[in-house]
Order: C-alpha cells, then sequence, then structure tokens
C-alpha cells in the first residue's frame, strides 16, 4: 500500500483524539515499539522503541538512542485533536416532532461546511461496572446517525449574501423522530452501543463520555488525476501519521521521539497539551542529571509540523503574493518573527540542507503583513522547553472545515525530510 492509501485508512479509523492514539498505538506496536505506562524507572534498551499515552489522547513514541540523549534528540512534535462539535452534558431536545442533540463547538470550527453531512459519534465513556469499578472505552458508532439540515433558501432569500451561523442555535443535529412520549436518555444510548461493541461489559451505568460528532463521508483521493487528498482532520493527523511513519524508520543510533498532543485547537492549556509536562517531564525521565537535562535542551532539534495555508485559486488575496504555498509543491516553512511561528534562522537553514540533500522541495509562508498569524504548539513547546523548533506542514486548502484539502504528493515529501531530520541527513 502506498503512504497515501495508509494515511487515508489511518484518518477513517482516527475520528477522534481518541481514536488517533489508539491508531498510532496499534501501528507503533505493530512495528515492535513497546507500550509502556509512563517512563520513570524504566530501563531502556538502546535502539529499542517505546510509547506511553496520557488520557487516551495524548502519546510519546521514542526510540531509545545508542548515543546518551545529550549527544542530540532530534523532536518531531504534532497534535492530535481538530475542530468538531462535541456533545453537551444533557443533550437531549424534543422539538416539533424530531429529538436534537444539544452541541458544543470544539476549537476554531468552520461551521457552514457541517450542515447537510451524514454524521457518526465517537468518543470516549466513563461507566462503572457490574462490580462498581469505574472503567473507561473508546466508542464509535460507525453509521451516519445524525444530520443538520440547512434551512431552505425560500425561507431566507438573503442565504447566499449574508447567512451566519448561530452556534447555539443553528447547528442541533437531528438524531430521531421523536415517536414516542418515552423520553429519550443518551448515556443509555451510549451503553446499548458500548454493549454492541463489546457485549461481555454486561451490566454497565454510563458516568460521563466526551463525544464528538463527525463525518461518514470517507477520507477520499479526488481530481482527475487524484491529485488531492479529501478529508475531515487533515489538519493535524496527515502530521501525526507522518511523524509516526519518519520514527518507525528512525536509525538506532540517536535518540528520536515523537509526540502528539491534544487541546492544541483550544490553545494547548490542558494536562495532556503542549502546554503541560508531558514534554518536559520526559526529557527530565532521560536526563542522568539537570546538567545533561539542559545540555539536551540546548543540543536537541524540534521540528513542529502543522498544516500551512496554501493559496486558495479563489481567494489568491489573502496571501503575500510571495508566500503563497502550492498543494503538491512540498512542505511549508512557517516564519514570523513576532513568534507566532517557533521558527528560527538556524533551525529553518538546517532544513532547508536536509530538503536539499534529501531532494525535497521547500516552500515558505508568511502570513500577509496585514493579517493576524495562526499558531501551532511550536512556539508553546519552544517556550517550555527551550529547544530550537522549527514550525513546518504540508499546504492544505479548507483548514477546519469538516472536509480539508491536501495534495496527494505532498506527504511523501513529508516523510521523506522528516525520516531524513530523525536520521541526521543534515
Ligand atoms: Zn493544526
Amino acid at each position: 500500500m502506498s503512504v497515501v492509501d495508509e494515511l487515508l485508512q489511518f484518518l477513517a479509523e482516527a475520528t477522534t483524539p481518541f481514536h488517533a492514539v489508539a491508531a498510532m498505538a496499534g501501528r507503533l506496536t505493530a512495528g515492535g515499539f513497546v507500550e509502556l505506562e509512563g517512563i520513570d524507572g524504566v530501563i531502556l534498551e538502546p535502539g529499542k522503541g517505546y510509547f506511553y499515552t496520557r488520557n487516551d489522547s495524548s502519546i510519546i513514541a521514542f526510540r531509545a538512542g545508542q548515543a546518551s540523549p545529550d549527544q542530540g534528540v532530534r523532536f518531531i512534535g504534532a497534535h492530535t485533536d481538530s475542530p468538531n462539535l462535541s456533545v453537551k452534558p444533557n443533550p437531549i431536545k424534543v422539538v416539533h416532532g424530531v429529538v436534537q442533540l444539544a452541541v458544543d463547538v470544539y476549537g476554531g470550527a468552520l461551521l457552514n461546511p457541517w450542515f447537510d453531512r451524514d454524521l457518526s459519534l465517537a468518543g470516549r465513556v466513563n461507566f462503572v461496572d457490574a462490580e462498581g469499578n469505574l472503567q473507561k472505552q473508546l466508542i464509535d458508532f460507525k453509521k451516519p446517525l445524525a444530520t443538520i439540515p440547512s434551512l431552505a433558501i425560500h425561507l431566507d432569500r438573503e442565504a447566499n449574501n449574508s447567512r451566519s451561523v448561530n452556534p447555539q442555535r443553528d447547528i442541533l443535529p437531528v438524531l430521531l423522530e421523536a415517536r414516542t412520549e418515552d423520553a429519550v436518555d443518551f448515556r443509555s444510548l451510549l451503553a446499548r452501543q458500548l454493549r454492541k461493541q463489546l457485549p461481555w461489559v454486561g451490566d454497565i451505568r454510563i458516568l460521563d463520555y466526551e463525544m464528538s460528532l463527525y463525518d461518514t463521508q470517507p477520507p477520499s483521493l479526488i481530481g482527475l488525476d487524484e491529485d488531492f487528498i479529501a478529508s475531515a482532520r487533515l489538519d493535524n493527523l496527515l502530521s501525526c501519521f507522518i511523524g509516526m511513519r519518519a520514527l518507525l524508520a528512525a536509525s538506532a543510533a540517536h535518540w528520536s521521539v515523537l509526540i502528539c498532543n491534544d487541546h492544541e485547537e483550544v490553545g494547548s492549556a490542558s494536562a495532556v497539551g503542549a502546554q503541560g509536562p508531558m514534554l518536559t517531564d520526559f526529557i527530565s525521565a532521560i536526563s542522568a542529571n539537570n546538567v545533561e537535562n539542559r545540555r539536551l535542551r540546548t543540543q536537541a532539534v524540534m521540528v513542529s509540523v502543522d498544516n500551512a495555508h496554501a493559496v486558495h485559486p479563489n481567494f489568491s488575496d489573502k496571501h503575500d503574493e510571495n508566500h503563497g504555498p502550492l498543494l503538491n509543491a512540498g512542505p511549508v516553512i512557517k516564519i514570523n518573527r513576532n513568534q507566532r511561528y517557533a521558527t528560527s534562522g538556524t533551525g529553518a537553514a538546517l532544513l532547508r540542507l536536509l530538503a536539499e540533500r534529501v531532494d525535497v522541495p521547500i516552500q515558505n509562508f508568511v502570513v500577509r503583513t496585514d493579517l493576524g498569524c495562526g499558531s501551532t504548539i511550536g512556539p508553546i513547546t519552544a517556550s517550555e522547553t527551550g529547544i530550537d523548533t522549527i514550525d513546518l506542514g504540508v499546504p492544505t486548502l479548507g483548514m477546519h472545515s469538516i472536509r480539508e484539502l491536501a495534495g496527494s504528493r505532498d506527504p511523501a515529501y513529508l516523510e521523506t525530510l522528516l525520516t531524513g531530520f530523525l536520521n541526521r541527513i543534515a
């Protein structure tokens, strides 16, 4: 299977950050990596791969090098979360003959593309089992069970000029017809699905859940010559997946680390986000002492991988005319001298030399001077650790839509570049 076929399969499996981490864990295990509870006190075998997860939604995977970590560790960072609609704690609403789900907007979702889609539900449930123990489990309904119908144009003649979306009122999905007077209980629906997935769980009671909606239309290659990939969550599961492939191909000589954090889309300030202690705790654990810890951080380099805005053919004036990345023209170095991206001159120079050596084209992005700039986990990780960081990513259109568009040749370019980075080609 080509890297793109495998990416499409991964994107289809990884319907939530929980499922993304599970899908990565499965592939890492198949690649010989050993799952740990944590890293403290573990005797690591040089050359071997390991990983551990936090909150089931963030993951650190690494290959312990034969050289000591203060000889230079190469890090790849990405994020597992994507904007979505998440189900509220008391979600059921019965109105005008239908049952609807109340939802919150997670992150900076582009809301218009959520209308008229065949939506399903996935996430993690926490429950108490028949013996009174607290348990958790990932669930995915894997079938279209909800939709947010558009308002007909006949009822809003201004729809094409000025329709805006009120997130509290306009985007409640319809779940089923309100057939009986019996109240629908969302937790019971989840319990039924869980018993269907895992018949052995028996008598359970759902206490809490983190469930979100996703589009059931599978990821696909698109375009007359299949030049593009259309999928949800390309931002940033494409980077997680390619980063993982690079790590699987990393040599045993040096330390290579992949960290994929949850909660980037809401600012990274959480227990398992990039601003939390996961990475600094990991660095402390692999350093023999404080001096080595500091030396490790000054010797290390990180590539923060997150998608970049390709120039949109219909909206090309949204880009600086000299900095409009094209799809399928290679990974993009993202630069912002105001530190919304972490890329330093030394880091960018290293990547440019690497790109020459592995024969991968490289593009540059800076935002228009009169527009605000987005950000990534790059500046946060750099501030927390002091590690020289480069922000890099494949060009994408429609970022934060329920269906984003990337080039079908860019994942292979990114993989070649990141594998070369971990293997010290430059
Ligand atoms: Zn992103």
